[in-house]
């Protein structure tokens, strides 16, 4: 049984949909050759909102709390058209037609009443964004379904409230991994061995009471690989807009090329810091259940993509592919009172986890002098009001000499499995920047090897990229 998530970009218009099905259909069709004409089709589909759609309900929700709207009405109205566009394109019979513009309706007047109340309430809680921003997946999963039918593949649109259930920690919610796998053999396996392929909402979920959640931005793909463990499944099939997980990104570093292999280790890496290929979540199922990943082209099918196993075939030596995590505070505790003096450390990161900040990276200084670390730019005002408030003594004592901060930075992470016991490769990087008077302003090893972290400014990271991209020779025709 195969698992094929469709992201954003490859439902984002009639055409895109239209490959997508046609994908989706040429897997149905070779599984059942596979497996014989009386076997199920071993095809789970999962698939995103329509490209922009979680962004647009999202604006909306928050204009509607400040008052404004504008923005909602607009949503509904549009959102209705552009999933009606698609659906009077690639569907022909009638009367399907019409039950989902029925059932596009429907779900647009619950978005808008849903922001009528924030309106009047004022507030938009993480629970309500949880309902509205997962919308959009309740649309694009029915309305694929229907075009599977008209392409002659039994299908079923399923939501994901029914078969993740999660915790209530809306907006990163997290799978239950008991009750998901029952839920999801219970209600996909009868409808799988019956000859349907179940088109399941990505993103979303819901607790056991019920209450929708979502996964965090860019959760399908971690979806996919919930339901691919839970149903032990051969393979999870990540479709995109590019050929797979590349050296860099391609947006960014023009050169970059795709790779034919990669390991859980090396894309958790990537994916954790900045490749949005992938949700970072999405390795864990799949490690856990040794399941393969492929990454895949919905504009390119032929093309083989990458697949993420255990233990790559070959040796690769050195960096495999850079990556970078914007929107991000250096924080800095430093003095001299902090030589010797046992327990900075501990109480500067309790004090960080107390406002849940996530910290992408610690460096300390053999010194003592300092500790530097990374989070994200949206927590940085809480953790630098908490540091201050644990070291009021010691600030005032003079012992710690200033908690500094500097916004505006980008980690930019090197990572390749094969950099353990290389040597030379964190002088080649510096001469890279050296060369390009890029400053790297800190310097970090993960405990894997697999990476190497640097912070360098905002404004010098998409150059920092293509310098180190350059070095390495990850780039069209090197190998
Ligand atoms: P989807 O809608 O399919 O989920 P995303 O936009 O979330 O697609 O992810 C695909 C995008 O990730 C690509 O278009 C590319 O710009 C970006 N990306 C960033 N880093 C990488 C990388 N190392 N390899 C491939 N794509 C990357
Ligand atoms: N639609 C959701 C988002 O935009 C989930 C996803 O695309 O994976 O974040
Ligand atoms: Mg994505």
């Amino acid at each position: 049984m195969i698992v094929m998530k469709f992201g954003g970009t490859s439902v984002g218009t009639t055409d895109s949909i239209d490959s997508a099905a046609k994908i989706v259909a040429a897997a149905v069709e070779k599984q059942t050759q596979r497996d014989g004409a009386e076997e199920s089709p071993g095809v789970l589909v999962v698939v995103s909102a329509m490209g922009g759609v979680t962004n647009t309900l999202i604006d909306a929700a928050q204009a509607a709390a400040a008052g404004d709207e504008t923005p909602y009405r607009d949503a509904r109205s549009q959102l209705l058209v552009r999933h009606q566009v698609v659906a009077g394109q690639l569907i022909e019979d009638g009367v399907e037609r019409a039950g989902l513009g029925r059932l596009f309706d429907n779900r647009l007047r619950e978005f808008e009443r849903l922001c009528r109340s924030i309106t009047v309430l004022g507030e938009l809680t993480q629970r309500g964004l949880d309902v509205v921003s997962g919308v959009g997946e309740r649309l694009s999963a029915p309305l694929l379904a229907a075009v599977l039918r008209a392409n002659g593949v039994n299908s079923q649109f399923v939501d994901a409230g029914e078969v993740i259930i999660t915790d209530d920690q809306f907006g990163n919610a997290n799978p239950l991994m008991e009750a998901t796998p029952a839920r999801c053999r219970d209600r996909l396996l009868p409808m799988m061995q019956s000859g349907i392929v179940p088109v399941v909402t990505g993103f979303v979920g819901a607790t056991e009471k019920g209450v929708p959640t979502t996964l965090g931005r860019g959760g399908s793909d971690y979806s996919a690989a919930i339901l691919g463990a839970a149903l032990d499944a051969d393979e999870i099939q990540i479709w995109t807009d590019v050929d797979g997980v590349m050296t860099a990104d391609p947006r960014i570093v023009e050169t970059a090329q795709s790779m034919e292999e990669l390991s859980y280790e090396e894309v958790a890496e990537l994916a954790y810091y900045g490749a949005k290929v992938l949700h970072p979540k999405t390795v864990t199922p799949a490690v856990e259940s040794s399941i393969p990943l492929r990454v895949l082209n919905t504009f390119n099918p032929s093309h083989p993509g990458t697949r993420i196993v255990e233990k790559t075939r070959q040796l690769h030596y050195g960096v495999k592919a850079i990556t970078a995590v914007r929107e991000l505070r250096l924080i800095t505790v430093a003095g001299r009172g902090m030589i010797g003096v046992p327990g900075i450390a501990a109480r500067t990161f309790d004090a960080v986890a107390r406002q849940r900040a996530n910290v992408l990276m610690i460096s300390q200084g053999s010194s003592e002098q300092s500790i530097c670390f990374v989070v994200p730019e949206a927590e940085g005002d809480a953790v630098v009001g908490a540091l201050k408030v644990e070291f009021a003594r010691e600030l005032a004592q003079n012992m710690i000499e200033e908690i500094s901060h500097q916004p505006d930075i980008v980690i930019v992470a090197v990572i390749g499995a094969g950099m353990k016991g290389t040597p030379g490769i964190a002088a080649r990087v510096f001469n890279a920047l050296g060369e390009r008077n890029i400053n790297v302003i800190a310097i970090a090893q993960g405990s894997s090897e697999a990476n190497i972290s640097l912070v360098v400014l905002q404004t010098e990271a998409d150059e920092a990229l293509r310098a180190i991209h350059d070095t390495f020779e990850l780039g069209n025709g090197a190998d």
